[in-house]
């Protein structure tokens, strides 16, 4: 029995008691009778005028079915939910700076699939911005906080500074609170904090590291093989063009505003070193503003920038704290939400794909479209899963060979020296993980790094007992025969 009342909280009452019967055409009056709230229609009115705004008027639904016909009408997915699920990333991308994490996107496919094009419209559609070999200046130029991100060939790194940028952007930015990178200005001479956090779409052709596989739903692009193929083409010609981004862009601010209001101004205060007099400025940009004078506003001696210095006593909030996301949260709470997620993930638990199919159904339901895209997002979550599990067990089948070969010629490969006890062979890891990564190499694959590889020994079966480190280097100490440590699996990891 439910007591519609003061005592419960609005949002609540408005999602478990009154949305059903507003969505099943009741008027304020005959919901006020059905509810038994005689007397609280003003109430009940402004519950509804503020909470269904929030739902229908603000038009998430529409937006959805918008945005997937623009990508149907434009792109030939061989798989219906791929673009059910980038239209579900697009609205994400709008009101990124609502959620606590995003999921990403990798879209995968080969040359020639249109994966240039299709992250084009979704430059349009999301206002975003694309990459392709980005630098940490870049990063820091053109990166805001919550903006969405597009990067064509991201698997393929030209040099070190852009392996940094890309690990910067990646690796953490699917987190709000993600610690900023810092990167040292030489022109400025002073350290520079860039915030990461955001929606990123990222193309590739070879395999991407596997940690970025599973932050997101992998898209698959293929050549269209159907008899409209060359519709498309014309199509991606002359793309059509309308408000659409303005909408998404409009409905995205309006989300946030709702469900998760800035807090206030973003401020820092300095103080004068003349008067001692404390300065509080607003912060519009990522970069640090300074006061340009001791302002007498602010009970200041009004000396100018030039003639005084300010010394920073208060840094400003960085802007994942700038927004309440206390609505946000509640949705998370709402009764059948764990269901949701479940039915998406099969089990629920403290794992990746909880995560992902928690912020896709928290964004679903800030959009209205929870039931819309439910079983689009299970099949991806399988696929994922799936792609995400064969990428690591074809890096298994390469290591193996690689440890197989010099275990079995016993082969001395630089420094490496076998022990002679005909027990085990000792080899050398940093020779082993450089074949590894030649081997990668040859199939397009990008080096590994240190813990990565070192996930990958233990999955094969090479223990931390194992290891041997006699001087700097790290040895494995492998027993003869090899078979005894094998813990090759068809699958991933079981534990
Ligand atoms: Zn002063």
């Amino acid at each position: 029995m439910s007591e519609p009342g003061a005592d419960r909280d609005p949002f609540d009452l408005y999602m478990k008691d009154i949305k059903p019967l507003v969505e099943a055409g009741q008027s304020i009056p005959e919901i006020d009778k059905h509810l038994d709230m005689v007397g609280r229609e003003p109430y009940l009115k402004e519950l509804v005028d503020g909470y269904s705004k929030s739902y229908s008027e603000l038009d998430g639904s529409n937006l959805f079915k918008d945005i997937l016909s623009c990508l149907n009408f434009h792109f030939w997915f061989e798989q219906q939910w791929d673009p059910i699920v980038l239209a579900l990333a697009v609205l994400e991308g709008a009101i990124a700076k609502a959620l606590p994490a995003v999921f990403y996107v990798p879209i995968s496919g080969d040359k020639g699939c249109g994966k240039t094009n299709l992250l084009a419209l979704l430059r349009w559609l999301t206002r975003g911005k694309q990459f392709e070999n980005i630098s940490t200046a870049a990063l820091a130029r053109e990166v805001g906080y919550g903006n969405t991100i597009l990067m064509d060939e991201c698997d393929i790194i030209y040099n070190k500074d852009q392996q940094e940028a890309q690990a910067a952007l990646l690796r953490q930015g699917y987190k709000a609170d993600a610690p900023a990178y810092t990167r040292w200005d030489k022109d400025k001479k002073c350290a520079e904090e860039v915030e990461v956090f955001g929606v990123k779409f990222l193309a590739f052709r070879g395999a991407l590291d596997s940690a970025l596989q599973s932050r997101g739903y992998i898209i698959g692009m293929t050549i269209c093989k159907t008899n409209d193929a060359y519709q498309y083409v014309k199509r991606n010609l002359f793309p059509e063009r309308d408000d659409l981004p303005e909408r998404i862009a409009k409905w995205g601010e309006d989300v946030v505003k709702r469900f998760a209001p800035r807090k206030g101004k973003r401020e820092a205060v300095f103080r004068c070193v003349r008067c001692g007099t404390p300065i509080t400025v607003e912060q519009t940009s990522s970069e640090l503003i300074g006061p340009f004078e001791c302002s007498s506003d602010q009970s200041g001696c009004g000396r100018q920038a030039s003639t005084t210095k300010f010394i920073l006593i208060k840094k400003p909030l960085r802007e994942c704290d700038m927004h309440d996301r206390s609505k946000v949260k509640e949705v998370m709470y709402l009764e059948g939400f764990d269901e949701e997620v479940k039915e998406i993930v099969g089990q629920l638990g403290a794992n990746r794909s909880s995560e992902l199919a928690t912020i896709a159904m928290l964004v679903a339901h800030l959009a209205g479209i929870q039931h819309e895209v439910s079983k689009s997002l299970k099949t991806a979550n399988t696929r994922t899963e799936m792609l995400a599990g064969e990428g690591e067990s074809e890096d298994m089948e390469m290591l193996w060979d690689i440890v197989e070969r010099l275990h079995s010629e016993q082969v001395v490969v630089g420094q490496q020296k076998r022990i002679d006890d005909g027990q085990s062979v000792r080899l050398k890891q940093s020779e082993i993980k450089n074949l590894f990564n030649l081997a990668r190499k040859d199939v397009g694959k990008k080096r590994v790094g240190s813990s990565t590889f070192a996930k990958l020994r233990r999955s094969l079966g090479v223990k931390d007992n194992l290891l041997a480190k006699p001087g700097n280097a790290i040895f494995w100490d492998l027993p003869v025969p090899l078979s005894t440590i094998a813990n090759r699996k068809s699958g991933g990891d079981s534990s």
